[in-house]
């Protein structure tokens, strides 16, 4: 957990928040430390910003996108300034990804990945930006031509969770930046460094100052005030339900347009046709994987009765020799989670599970092997004989726990899975085609991967029904959600018309 720095500390690094091109702290002067997670220890401070900080932002990128040079590039400069900072990432990934590490317990080995694709949104969205445009409308009538324009939103408030954040801000990024908005972020108060390291390559890939500014502190603080600054146009942002429903709240004020990517309780879905060696190793993907802290994790496994058993041996197996360990090395197979709060969150949910009913499989407890005690590690953890109405079934944990789920027949299968309240994502395991088609069709839910878990890429639409949110990220469905669309009408005749008459 963070707290407010009084004093220096010696030892830790002393990072600036970045607001029209330059570097400062807080106005207040206080600061935040950020902890690392492998070593429970404090290694960074970053300023508490408060709304002053928030409103300077805001202010910057209203000055850049109203008068600065950004307004004025086309889409291709834009395009090409971005492909620049696709180089500059490049070049820096590994100092990015060890910050990252350093800062939420991520492995280096999904970092070190993650860092190295991030090119990949600004090049796909760098592609985009010469092709943002409207169309001509052919006309109910003969004196009229009519056609659209796409222009971008404008200023940007956009709001990161801890997870992935350099990841899940570059989602917004960089559809923004192709349609021409400037933009302000504040990133979670447990993992805010990466995102100023990133600012120092958007500096260094030369974008105007303004374009891209980053405040820090904490959500009340300055998160409350970014969605609410009526400067604001649009307000992206990701994180739990219970937070997006307030950064609504305060956007509905001024009527800014928002995107919510939230939280999910995303169902593996593993029929008795399925090659079961896939499917387990895919539903180890799915949920201890960044030890099951991200928002798709697949953390309700639906297994056919007829291979139910079966599966869920072979997932204990597997949970029982993940290889837990410092998220810098390599061979690290499973991580702590990210702060104490949340693996004490993570503790509470096991220990509701086993007083609900569910039977405990696998894990469940902390580590004590050396090297593991100073950190917030929790073990693999597997229920079995889980009900579908269970608190395990239905709130998102965010941490390694899956929860084992019987079904009959494929009927069954949807029910269960579509009760949930969210609804961001599913896997559905089967090798007969025809069912995998209907289970896609049948799910609720913004992403369904079959014979897959926790594929995404800049070139497909992702995001959430339900409780999971609204709006799409990546894919050129991102672009509409950093564009208004504009209609132009042109009257041809010249002929005066009755002024009582609509038409
Ligand atoms: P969170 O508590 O909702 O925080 C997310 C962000 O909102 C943080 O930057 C937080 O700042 C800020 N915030 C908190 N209160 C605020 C307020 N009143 N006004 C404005 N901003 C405020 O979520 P989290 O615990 O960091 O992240 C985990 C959640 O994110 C999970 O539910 C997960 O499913 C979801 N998630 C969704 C996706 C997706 O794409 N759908 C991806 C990743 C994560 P502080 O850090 O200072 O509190």
């Amino acid at each position: 957990m963070m707290g407010t720095v009084t004093t220096q500390v010696t030892g830790l690094k002393h990072y600036d928040q970045y607001i029209g091109g330059r570097w400062a702290g807080a106005r207040s002067g206080q600061r935040l430390e950020t902890v690392n997670p492998f070593t429970g220890q404090a290694w960074a401070t970053v300023p508490r910003s408060g709304a002053a900080d928030v409103d300077q932002a805001v202010q910057a990128a209203r000055a850049a996108f109203d008068d600065g040079p950004w307004g004025r590039l086309t889409g291709r400069e834009r395009g090409r300034l971005m492909r620049r900072l696709a180089a500059v990432i490049a070049e820096h990934a590994d100092e990015v990804a060890a910050v990252e590490v350093t800062d939420n317990g991520k492995l280096i080995r999904e970092m070190a990945g993650q860092i190295q694709g991030l090119p990949d949104y600004y090049e796909y969205f760098a592609g985009a930006a010469d092709k943002i445009h409207g169309e001509t409308i052919p006309a109910d009538r003969s004196n009229f031509f009519i056609y659209t324009v796409r222009e971008p939103a404008g200023v940007v408030g956009a709001i990161t969770p801890w997870n992935s954040p350099v990841l899940l801000m570059s989602w917004k990024l960089a559809p923004a930046l192709a349609a021409g908005c400037t933009f302000v972020v504040k990133p979670a108060e447990q993992a805010p460094a990466s995102t100023l390291e990133f600012a120092r390559l958007v500096e260094e890939a030369g974008f105007p100052p303004g374009v891209f500014n980053v405040v820090t502190g904490l959500g009340p603080e300055a998160g409350g005030p970014l969605t609410e600054h009526p400067g604001v146009d649009k307000v992206a942002f990701t994180g739990s339900t219970a937070t997006g429903v307030r950064v609504m709240k305060g956007a509905a004020e001024h009527l800014a347009r928002v995107s919510l990517e939230l939280g999910g309780k995303s169902p593996n879905i593993v029929f008795a046709d399925a090659d079961l060696d896939a499917a387990a190793n895919g539903v180890v993907a799915g949920i201890f994987a960044a030890t099951g802290q991200t928002c798709m994790a697949g953390s309700r496994l639906l297994v056919q009765e007829d291979v139910y058993d079966d599966l869920v041996d072979r997932i204990a197996a597997r949970a029982g020799q993940i290889r837990l360990g410092d998220p810098l090395d390599p061979a690290t197979e499973m991580g702590p989670v990210a702060f104490a709060g949340h693996l004490a969150k993570v503790q509470d949910c096991i220990a509701a599970g086993v007083d609900s009913g569910a039977r405990l499989i696998t894990g469940g407890r902390r580590p004590t092997a050396d090297g593991l005690a100073a950190g917030y590690f929790i073990e693999p953890t597997l229920f079995s004989e889980v009900d579908n109405e269970m608190p395990l079934a239905r709130e998102e944990i965010f941490g390694p726990v899956l929860a084992a789920i019987r079904f009959a027949d494929e009927d069954q299968a949807l029910a269960i899975a579509n009760s949930s309240p969210y609804g961001l994502a599913a896997g559905v395991w089967t090798r007969d085609v025809q069912r995998a088609h209907r289970m896609a069709l049948g799910l609720r839910a913004g992403t369904i991967w079959v014979n897959a878990y926790r594929s995404v890429g800049p070139m497909a639409p992702f995001g959430g029904f339900k409780a999971s949110g609204f709006g799409r990220e990546n894919g050129l469905a991102a672009v509409a959600e950093y564009t208004e669309l504009k209609t132009v009408w042109i009257e041809l005749s010249g002929a005066t018309r009755d002024p009582f008459k609509l038409g």
